[in-house]
């Protein structure tokens, strides 16, 4: 574990959509998923954001507006 950085909620939930794109740097993704199991709270989070990922990937395919979803789910997280 050594040189392994522990993120805080606000990171994990920053390199959310890197996570779920599986874009991210490996390193990250590995940082996110660490975090997730030791993290209830950004656990439920994630969950529902994936999920709710998935549905854009489907329909991301018919109709092309992930931009815009990402805008409304960012907006829908600051209130959370
Ligand atoms: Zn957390």
């Amino acid at each position: 574990m050594s040189g392994h950085r522990k993120l805080t909620c606000g990171e994990a939930v920053a390199l959310l959509y890197d996570y779920l794109d599986r874009e991210g740097a490996q390193a990250s993704i590995e940082d996110v998923e660490e975090h997730l199991q030791i993290c209830r709270h950004c656990c439920d989070r994630f969950a529902f954001e994936a999920s709710l990922w998935k549905v854009v990937r489907r329909k991301g395919s018919e109709a092309h507006c992930p931009e815009s979803l990402k805008l409304r789910v960012s907006k829908l997280l600051d209130d959370y």
